[in-house]
């Protein structure tokens, strides 16, 4: 059986050359990227690209995104510990992982049972007890578990669903997600600080489409890729 180790070289030439090379500065997170076995959360005839520097397919037409994308959302959150997250696209389970390594609880929505289903099972392999895997139309949010410290959202939206926005913490809270057309995308950080929003631009980026009520309708727009442009 190929065990994590196999792995932890090119795990660290892809931290080195893919993350800390472009800016990623924040220790915590380059350790979690350290650590997250990325190979597991891909089928078993990709996983020797896994630690490329590019999305793969998953299946359903989805992706696990761009390593340095991952790494990016991660940082801009600044999560030191104890936050509850909430990550709506859960696709592979990859930056489950990542977030669960660096804050206190996880919940996952996934549109998809059977992306869901199968990352659920390889988190659980894996050992990590701090997240929860939900099934249903992330673009509404988790209402019965909000408010969150913390959004992270891994599909474009096209403006910011109002749902999300309402279930950040109103205590700074924040939320990082990709918002525009299948042309144009930018990752926005959104912070919240009572009944106030403060949205800061960053860089653009292209990923699969936010499909729901406060999304995209099924099979418009995005063309499945995610990485930055
Ligand atoms: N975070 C993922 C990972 O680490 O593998 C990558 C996610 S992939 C780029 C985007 C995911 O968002 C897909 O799995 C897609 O099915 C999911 N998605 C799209 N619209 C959604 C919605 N409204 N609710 C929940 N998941 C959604």
């Amino acid at each position: 059986m190929t065990t994590s180790d196999d792995f932890y070289a090119l795990r660290t030439q892809m931290v080195d050359t893919q993350l800390v090379e472009r800016g990623i500065q924040n220790p915590r997170v380059l350790e979690a990227m350290r650590r997250v076995p990325r190979h597991e959360f891909v089928s078993a005839e990709l996983r020797h690209l896994a630690y490329r520097d590019c999305p793969l397919p998953i299946g359903e037409n989805q992706t696990i995104s761009q390593p340095y994308i991952v790494a990016l959302m991660t940082e801009l959150v600044h999560l030191s510990g104890h936050e509850r997250v909430l990550e709506v696209g859960t696709g592979s389970g990859y930056q489950a992982a990542v977030l669960c390594e660096l804050a206190a609880q996880v919940y996952s929505l996934e549109r998809f049972p059977r992306l869901a289903e199968r990352a659920g099972y390889v988190l659980a392999e894996l050992g990590y007890s701090n997240v929860e895997i939900h099934v249903g139309d992330g673009s509404q949010g988790l209402p019965d578990m909000a408010p969150y410290d913390v959004i992270l959202v891994t599909a474009a939206a096209p403006a910011l669903p109002g749902p999300l926005r309402s279930q950040m913490n109103e205590r700074g809270g924040r939320m990082v997600l990709p918002v525009g057309d299948d042309r144009r995308q930018y990752l926005e950080v959104v912070t919240r600080m009572g009944n106030r929003w403060e949205i800061e631009q960053t860089i653009p980026v292209r990923f699969v489409p936010l499909v729901g009520r406060y999304g995209f309708a099924p099979r418009s727009g995005v063309v499945p890729d995610d990485g930055f442009v």
